[in-house]
């Protein structure tokens, strides 16, 4: 068979830093330090490694960063079996989301990884990271946006970061792990996303297009109209409690989300809670929001919403249209 090709793009994150009077920034020249830690023919397959122009702390992601990452995969994407992206722990589950919805329908394995320490520290976990990535990315049966930490493979658009400081940072709270790695890797075929029609599509971001706005006891109407009075606002997540519940008893609350709606803003609910997924008719308190007009989010992450929304209203729905869409599965990223 012949050998595959792996191509690594280095987005920052930690997994590339150096240690600065600041504490730790992406390094200039990572690739090269890479290439040379990495030689080929150690059972990896044939790779090779490009650097984003200005590789970032991941904490300074914008929307417009995903479409500057897609593009750099797409225009390689003929040359290549498969891609790892190095991304900054903090957001990747943010990236892997966003091109999910972007590469739709992709027939290669993209893999998100990186580190908890950096490559070039004492006991880093970059090594492992990569090597499993770069394993992985070289699976045709893979065909979907993963992410790879910690001896894991997870869907992306399922994933969060749920440690700060251990290795194991990922989880995907909803959604079995696609592969576990011990001293073999085991896939499990089943759980991978079948083959579907390419639609990639690479919008430019409205940064500021998607607001986030977490339900607590005793927010005011009026902080919600602040939020949504930016113009630039054409979606919001609603992260509600349990099965998608909101205050019903502040009616001032809810004509303030459906004034929203009127007037083509989409809102979609999702829940605070780490599993399971929303009801909106389960409680009165949930059936007020539908009936104002928000969007149940079933079980998608905070992640996976935001990111969704995004790329719908990137990509010139409608409001009714991005409603609709919003509604449906697109790559795996609620069941
Ligand atoms: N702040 C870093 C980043 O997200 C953290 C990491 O990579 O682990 O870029």
């Amino acid at each position: 068979m012949m050998q595959r090709r792996v191509l690594v793009l280095y987005a920052g994150g930690t997994v590339g830093m150096a240690p600065s009077d600041e504490g730790y920034r992406p390094m200039t020249g990572f690739a090269e330090v890479l290439r040379r830690q990495f030689a080929a023919g150690a059972g990896l397959p044939d790779w090779a490694v490009v650097e984003m122009a200005e590789p970032i702390d991941s904490a300074n992601l914008r929307p417009a960063h995903w479409q500057a990452i897609a593009a750099e995969l797409v225009k390689r994407w003929e040359a290549w079996d498969g891609f790892v992206v190095l991304h900054g722990t903090d957001t990747m589950a943010w990236t892997a989301s966003a091109l999910s919805f972007m590469l739709l329908g992709t027939d290669k394995p993209v893999i998100l990884t990186g580190a908890q320490i950096p490559l070039a520290q004492a006991r880093s976990d970059a090594p492992a990271n990569l090597q499993g990535a770069l394993a992985l990315a070289a699976d045709p049966r893979i065909r979907e946006v993963a992410l790879y930490f910690g001896g894991r493979l997870l869907r992306g658009n399922r994933s969060r970061k749920v440690h700060a400081d251990r290795f194991a940072a990922f989880d995907s709270p909803n959604c079995a792990p696609l592969a576990e790695a011990g001293i073999g890797i085991t896939v499990h075929h089943d759980r991978l996303l079948p083959p579907a029609a390419r639609d990639f599509a690479l919008p430019a971001f409205e940064r500021a297009a998607v607001a986030v706005l977490t339900i607590h006891p005793g927010l005011s109407a009026h902080a919600v109209e602040a939020l949504l009075g930016d113009p630039a606002v054409r979606g919001l997540v609603l992260c509600s409690y349990g099965v998608g519940n909101a205050p019903d008893a502040d009616g001032e609350l809810l004509t303030v989300l459906g004034a929203a709606i009127a007037r083509g803003v989409v809102v979609v609910n999702i829940t605070q809670c780490v599993t399971g997924r929303v009801a909106q008719g389960s409680y009165a308190t949930g059936a007020a929001l539908a009936r104002v007009g928000v969007v149940a989010g079933g079980d998608l992450t905070l992640e996976a919403a935001f990111a969704k929304l995004h790329v719908l209203i990137a990509r010139g729905l409608t409001a009714a249209e991005t409603r609709a869409a919003f509604g449906r599965a697109l790559c795996g990223e609620s069941g």
